[in-house]
Parts: structure tokens; sequence; C-alpha cells
């Protein structure tokens, strides 16, 4: 995985140590998670609050970064302001204003991704292109949190090269709002088993890993 990581970074002169590796570990069960953690990851991530909480608790001496990367529910914001570093799936103002309340309430500081729908998927969650301004202007004036970039859940495709227009143009938004917003938004979540070394090339700087770490997951 390293490697794979290394090899994509090295193609367009990135330095490795500028990617994150992030396993997502959800339907794993601690075991698995803590197997990885002696193979020299320290960072995780889940989509659902509830089983993240149950395995942050199982896995508390191992100093973890966890990661939400699943849709957030408004009446969960606290408990995930609380068990979470990073936050991926912010796509409303009011939810961003919710996590950031909860954090300085809890005294924490949680990083905070606004989830981008590009392709424009009804189905999906995330803030299409075209309401992205009030959710940055509300990431500028949160008080614990702190807005730190944008996250893309592209659609599934085969061909791993599919996706990367997708990747290519969330950068190019990341540039774009960063230059009009005055926030720095140095990280780009995107990229999954068969599409990170893409994701990499063009730009991610966290790469979420589940099943070419875990193998298969038995349900989703
Ligand atoms: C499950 C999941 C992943 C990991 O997917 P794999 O294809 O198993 O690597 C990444 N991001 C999100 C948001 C997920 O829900």
């Amino acid at each position: 995985m390293r490697q794979r990581i290394a090899h994509a970074a090295a193609r367009v002169g990135r330095a490795p140590g500028d990617i994150r590796l992030i396993g997502i570990s959800k339907t794993m069960p601690p075991e698995a998670v803590r197997e990885a953690v002696g193979a020299g990851l320290l960072e995780f991530g889940e989509n659902r609050v509830q089983e993240a909480a149950e395995k942050i608790r199982a896995l508390a001496g191992c100093r973890l970064r966890w990661h939400l990367v699943g849709h957030l529910q408004s009446n969960k914001a606290r408990k995930a302001a609380e068990l979470f570093a990073v936050i991926h799936s912010i796509d409303s103002v009011e939810l961003l204003r919710r996590v950031d309340a909860a954090a300085a309430e809890a005294g924490r500081a949680p990083d905070l991704l606004v989830q981008v729908d590009l392709a424009g998927e009804a189905t999906k969650h995330g803030v299409p292109e075209s309401a992205l301004e009030p959710v940055l202007a509300a990431g500028r004036e949160a008080r614990a949190a702190r807005l730190v970039g944008l996250m893309l859940l592209p659609p599934l495709f085969d061909d791993p090269g599919a996706c990367r227009p997708y990747f290519r143009r969330l950068r190019a938004l990341r540039d774009r709002l960063a230059a009009a917003s005055g926030l720095a938004l140095p990280e780009l979540s995107m990229g999954m088993s068969h599409d990170f070394d893409v994701a990499i090339e063009e730009g991610a700087t966290m790469v979420r890993v589940g099943t070419a770490i875990f193998g298969a997951r038995p349900w989703a």
C-alpha cells in the first residue's frame, strides 16, 4: 500500500509524506484494526457514528486518529465532535455550526471537510458546487473546529481512470475557493481502494482505503 502511494506520488513529483493513508475500517472488528496498527497504520475512518464509538472505545489504548467519512445526521453532531479528529462529511451550514458548537463545548478542535457533490447525484450527500459559498463562510466563522478542505465521493466506475476528471475538478474548485474565501483549504480527501493512485496523481492529500487494506466487507 505504501509503495503504491509512493509510486503514484513519484509520477507527479509529490512527496509521499504529503499523502495520508486512512484505513476505512467500517464493518471490520477491532481486531482487524489492531492488526493494521501492528503494520504501522494510525489513522482510521468509519461511516457510522455508533459503530465507530464502540470501536474507538475498544481501541482506546492505541492512540489512533479517527475520521468520520459517512453521512452525519445533525442529531449526532455532538457525539461526532467528541469522537473524531477529522469529519469529512460536512454537507450543510447547519451541520457545520452544530459540530463547531459541540466541539467548543467539549473542548475539541476537529478538522472539517466539506463533501462536494460534483456529479449532481441527488441520491448522495454532498453540497453542489453552486451552494458551497455559505458553507465556507460558516467555516470561516467557526470557533473550535477548523475547515481544512474538500471531500469527494465520486460516482462508481469500473475503470479507475474514469474518476480522474472528478478528482481534477475538485482540485481546481479547491484552488478557486481558497483564493476567494481566504481559507487555506489544504486538504483534498479523494481516492478509494480502486482509484487512489489516480487521486494522488491529481492532488489528493488523504486517501480513504478500505477493501485494499482489510479485504472484502461482510456487509456495507
Ligand atoms: C467505504 C468507504 C471508503 C472505502 O472504500 P473502499 O472501496 O473499500 O476502499 C471510502 N470512502 C467512503 C466515504 C466510504 O464510505
